[in-house]
């Protein structure tokens, strides 16, 4: 399954050389090509200071500049020239060495599958100290982080709620403790990715409680609208599933891992890459041993709506891991291990 990866990579490869940067380095060499033929054909006169300074030099045209003043804007110009076409250049570089970079660490996904590394932060950002009180008293998670990824954490989430629209609905007021909340679930689902903000999402919607569908003609608690990238949530179901941790129920985290799974699909990074290709491992290994997906189904441990299809396993499956991660080791640990894998959960508890 991870030559897919392989495959996928080449793209990511080729892209690199469809790049704006390298059509406009294009568009220079053959600017610089063109001015080549017209030397050759001495139509060169045009493309020289003196052509110009001779038409200047014409007895009605007031001499403001000396000659002199003509090189040097000349100069100035040629200056800025070869500084974009070395700005362009160094782009260029830099997307080929990302992606060749990106390419081995590939290779190493391919034997270790996770990232080679998943926090790098040269600048980080701080949350309020109110809002560090909220994750410190509410989100176990959180607490039970050492100092350093206590820091990643924050720094992250801080991003994200810098990033993320948050609208409330139906009189709903948006306070910080919904945003702190609501934002630290996918923190905390993307903590062992290192793209972590799944730019998918731009606007997150909260009702006070379930709400109409005028789409679908019923009540609904949560969904993921991603042609609008938008997800939205019933703040009494949010807080029902968040508030009991080990019932395997959490709108939060099912709405959240729909959002991810699009996310990843529509990405290249090596965190959705391996989400994506370790979910397909999983789907075909269900596919194929029909012992284990219907002992998966008699154990009643997954509830049934995740058969409703792939999309819904994998939201349901991972509310699972996150809530029972013991049960869920013990019962099934060859789907653990590939959620763990999925979501690279190498964290105290799992
Ligand atoms: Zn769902």
């Amino acid at each position: 399954m991870f030559w897919a990866i392989v495959l996928k990579k080449r793209t990511k490869l080729f892209w690199a050389t469809g790049s704006v940067e390298l059509f406009i380095g294009r568009v220079v060499v053959f600017a610089g090509m063109g001015v080549m033929l017209l030397k050759f054909y001495s139509l060169w006169d045009f493309m020289t200071i003196d052509f110009y300074l001779s038409a200047l030099k014409q007895p009605q045209m007031p001499q403001i500049l000396q000659p002199d003043d003509y090189y040097n804007i000349g100069g100035g110009v040629l200056g800025i020239l070869i500084a974009g076409v070395f700005i362009l250049l160094v782009l260029y570089l830099k997307k080929v060495l990302e992606a060749v970079l990106g390419g081995l660490e590939m290779f190493y996904a391919l034997f270790a599958k996770r990232p080679l590394f998943i926090h790098f932060y040269p600048i980080k950002k701080e949350l309020e100290p109110n809002q560090i009180k909220i994750l410190e008293q509410q989100f176990a998670f959180y607490n039970r982080l050492d100092n350093r990824h206590k820091r990643y954490f924050r720094h992250r989430l801080a991003t994200f709620l810098f990033d993320k629209d948050f609208q409330g609905r139906e009189g709903f007021v948006i306070t910080e403790e919904v945003k702190i909340l609501v934002s630290a679930t996918a923190i905390m689902l993307t903590f062992g990715f290192r793209n972590y903000s799944i730019p998918c999402i731009k606007t997150i919607l909260v009702y006070p409680r379930p709400y109409y569908s005028n789409i679908n003609k019923a009540y609904h608690k949560g969904e993921y609208n991603a042609r609008l990238k938008t997800l939205v949530l019933s703040w009494d179901n949010f807080i029902e599933g968040f508030r009991i941790e080990d019932d395997k129920l959490n709108l939060g985290i099912h709405e959240f891992a729909h959002a991810i799974h699009y996310n990843s699909l529509r990405h290249e990074d090596i965190s959705s890459v391996i989400f994506v290709d370790t979910f397909n491992e999983l789907r075909e290994q269900l596919a194929s041993n029909k012992d284990l997906k219907q002992k998966l189904k008699d154990s009643k441990f997954i509830r049934s709506y995740a058969f409703t299809n792939d999309s819904e396993l994998l939201a349901v499956v991972i509310e699972t891991f996150i809530e029972a991660p013991k049960e869920f080791k013990r019962l099934f640990p060859d789907i653990y291990a590939k959620l763990k894998q999925m979501l690279n959960f190498v964290f105290t508890g799992y």
